[in-house]
């Protein structure tokens, strides 16, 4: 058996740019790291992770649509996963599967790290009560943002991530359709999915604190949309989460090989790739 295998799971799979990311970190640092992109639906998932294992699979990152069911999947998962009832890598331990999420420390990295901009005390507000808004919110919460109120589209969703971080004094949440009635916020996060499907999520432009930071969780065309809304209501930096992506996958590679790559080479290189926002 050589080195182990890598692979990143989901569906669909083929544009995912982590294989690049994790080919960059490997030829970095100079370690022998085998990944692969592996189509897998959630039906499929079980029996596609059982077969990687088998054929010397000892890590994997896991993407949309299977982060929750690979959660169910672990032997054993960390508190930031438990919380997040996420797993975005899976780490091979003995005959089973051990479960982290590096999503909210890779949004965190990239916002205070990369872009030196602070979240501490910051008045939040997060779109979207999905996958990945419950892995960030945690995330924004430990980093010492101030208060943090969450809309969603479907409200009931909002309410039940409110009850499950359950800090009533510092999280509530607002339906979205009043968003209109409610502004002064320094950091506004969108983890909506909207932008794939190209939809706007018609937001009021008062909803910005003097100097906010908006951020979007995608990245390429479906961050556009955001980006140019976020501008437009005079946000002080609109970002998109290409450095989360690259954040992200880098926690994931320390994780597995213990050693942390340095993320500007490829985050330069990804930045160049990808189309430009056509509304700057
Ligand atoms: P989910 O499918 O779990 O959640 C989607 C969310 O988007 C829900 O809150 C949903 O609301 C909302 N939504 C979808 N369409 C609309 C719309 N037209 N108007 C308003 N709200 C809408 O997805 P994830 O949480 O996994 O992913 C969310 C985003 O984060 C994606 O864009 C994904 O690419 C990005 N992401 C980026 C990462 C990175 O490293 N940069 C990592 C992880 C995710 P409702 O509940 O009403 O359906």
């Amino acid at each position: 058996r050589g080195p182990g295998r890598y692979a990143v799971f989901g569906q669909p799979i083929a544009h995912s740019l982590s294989p690049r990311i994790h080919a960059a970190f490997a030829r970095q640092l100079s370690i022998a790291h085998d990944y692969r992109p592996i189509e897998a639906s959630t039906e499929e998932f079980v029996g596609a992770l059982a077969a990687f294992a088998e054929s010397g699979g000892v890590g994997a990152n896991v993407t949309l649509p299977l982060k929750q069911h690979a959660a169910r999947l672990c032997l054993s998962i960390s508190e930031t996963a438990r919380r997040a009832d996420s797993v975005n890598t899976l780490v091979r331990r003995g005959e089973g599967w051990h479960g982290e999420s590096t999503d909210g420390a890779g949004l965190i990295r990239d916002i205070t790290g990369r872009q030196r901009l602070y979240v501490r005390g910051r008045r939040t507000l997060l779109l979207g009560a999905g996958g990945a808004a419950r892995a960030v919110a945690f995330a924004l919460l430990d980093a010492g943002i101030g208060e943090l109120t969450i809309a969603n589209r479907t409200a009931e969703r909002a309410d039940a991530l409110a009850d499950a971080i359950g800090q009533p004094e510092r999280v509530h949440t607002r339906y979205w359709t009043d968003l209109g009635q409610w502004g002064g916020f320094d950091l506004v996060v969108n983890a909506t999915s909207a932008g794939h499907a190209n939809m706007s999520l018609a937001l009021p432009t008062s909803l910005l604190a003097s100097r906010a930071i908006c951020y979007d969780l995608s990245y390429g065309k479906a961050s556009f949309g955001f980006l140019a809304w976020a501008r437009s209501a005079g946000a002080g930096h609109a970002l998109d989460g290409l450095g989360m992506l690259v954040e992200q996958a880098a926690e994931a590679f320390e994780i597995w090989h213990g050693k942390r790559p340095e993320t500007d080479a490829i985050y330069a290189e990804l930045r160049a790739y990808l189309p430009g926002d056509a509304e700057d």
